[in-house]
């Protein structure tokens, strides 16, 4: 695996992939295996697959979040090479945001519900650092998870807005045994917590009404953002003390 840390070089190289097929797959890292999950189809789809690592600060709305997202850079390393990922871009934001973050991109629309609702500047700052990826790395096809499904709705909206070239492929939440979604942020859950954690998903895809489901999270002291049917699919977010969790399930 090659490992690019600077832009420029990357740039090069990038310039002489010219004849091969990318599948890129962007990551705050920490990886587990639903991010894997991803890179799995990618090297199944393509020729070369790049994986970005980047804790995106401009998508944190709050500073705490942002100190204590797990970062675990050695491990992830290990895990990108055991899955033969050709490259991992690895790129400072001094280097990403050297304008400043000046230029920034907004959708007025989607990103005002939901997530965006309850995290202010989030989808900003995700669909920016998101564009200058793609930018970078111009690739046939990149892989997003479900799991982050208005996230993933918002990129392939701007992908299409921006007659952008690259394929915006959604990929099935991967779960523990339990049905937790995977998530980085599931390491911050201790033992009880973690416990409590796997009524979220068993509640938000049963059949009960959004009330019941409501009343039920509260009861397990889950404190609630949002519970709602759109898009087909039923979403949720909620809280287990510090620990903000989001997931979402089809509707048949
Ligand atoms: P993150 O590192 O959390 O920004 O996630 C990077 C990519 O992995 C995003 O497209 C996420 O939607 C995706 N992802 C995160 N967790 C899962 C999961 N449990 N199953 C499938 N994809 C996931």
């Amino acid at each position: 695996m090659n490992i690019v840390t600077n832009i420029k070089v990357w740039q090069k190289i990038r310039n002489k992939l010219r004849d091969k097929s990318i599948g890129f797959v962007p990551t705050m890292g920490n990886l587990h295996a639903g991010h894997l999950s991803l890179c799995i189809k990618s090297k199944l789809e393509n020729d070369i697959t790049v994986v970005s690592i980047f804790v995106n600060p401009k998508q944190f709305n709050q500073i705490q979040d942002f100190e204590f997202y797990p970062r675990t850079l050695e491990q992830d390393k290990i895990l990108l090479k055991l899955n033969h990922i050709d490259y991992l871009l690895l790129f400072d934001a001094e280097s990403l945001y050297a304008d400043q973050y000046q230029i920034q991109i907004i959708e007025t629309e989607l990103s005002q519900i939901l997530e965006g609702k309850y995290r202010p500047g989030h989808f900003v700052g995700m669909l920016t650092i998101v564009l200058k990826f793609l930018n970078l790395v111009r690739a046939e096809n990149a892989y997003f998870g479900e799991k982050d499904y208005q996230q993933y709705l918002l990129i392939k909206k701007m992908s299409e807005s921006l007659f952008l070239p690259t394929n915006i492929i959604p990929c099935p939440t991967v779960r523990d045994k339990d049905g937790l979604a995977m998530s980085s942020r599931n390491s911050r859950l201790h033992s009880d917590q973690r416990h409590r954690a796997a009524f979220f998903p068993k509640l938000l895809q049963s059949p009960d009404t959004i009330e019941k489901i409501t009343n039920k999270l509260i009861h397990y002291h889950f404190k609630i953002d949002y519970i709602i049917d759109q898009w087909h699919r039923r979403l949720g977010a909620v809280w287990i003390d510090d620990v903000r969790l989001i997931d979402n399930f089809l509707r048949r």
